[in-house]
């Protein structure tokens, strides 16, 4: 017997190259048991365990902006410490969407393991999640793993507690 799985749908969004299926993948491969969309590819689902309870995590990298709003429950928003335009980027899908849509959000500056090549300040990402009203990791998608699921995670539980009070 199936029991009925709590869902929960992140939309992993940033600009090309920042390490958005990198992140994805991290947080699966520590956690994978659920299936796989082949027909897109960006798209995941799988289930975790939030705090003792089962949720359907579903995950798409590559949807259109104007869809997330219709589908998302929860924003990660990802640049790359290495990439200026990455974070203008970020900023940019802000003002776009969520000045006058709300969801919870978390907001990642990933490649924290490229130093020498770092554009954006950890102070300039603070800022930002400051002005997200949202919270803020610089992880390495190609170093950490506990650090990335828990930004998913984080989420996660966020969109649960906001149910829970709209109830
Ligand atoms: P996407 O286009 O946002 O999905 O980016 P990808 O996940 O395809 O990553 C783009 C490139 O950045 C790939 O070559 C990754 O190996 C690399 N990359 C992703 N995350 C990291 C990281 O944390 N550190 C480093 N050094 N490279 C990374």
């Amino acid at each position: 017997k199936k029991s009925s799985l709590t869902e929960v749908k992140i939309a992993v969004l940033g600009a090309p190259g920042v390490g958005k299926s990198a992140l994805t993948v991290r947080f699966l491969t520590k956690r994978y048991i659920g299936e796989y969309d082949h027909q897109a590819e960006t798209r995941y689902k799988h289930e975790v365990m939030v705090d003792g309870e089962p949720i359907l995590f579903e995950n798409d990298e590559e949807m259109p902006l104007t869809d997330v709003y219709n589908w998302a429950d929860a924003l990660v928003l990802v640049f790359a410490i290495t990439d200026r335009r990455s974070f203008n980027y970020v900023r940019r899908v802000k003002q776009t969407m969520l000045d006058n849509f709300e969801m919870p959000v978390a907001l990642v500056a990933n490649k924290a393991d490229m130093v020498h090549l770092r554009q954006v300040s950890t102070e300039e990402g603070e800022i930002l999640a400051k002005d997200f009203e949202c919270c803020f990791t610089e992880v390495a998608a190609a170093e950490q793993v506990g650090q990335v699921a828990e930004v998913f995670l984080e989420v996660c539980r966020e969109v649960l507690s906001v149910r829970r009070k709209n109830k």
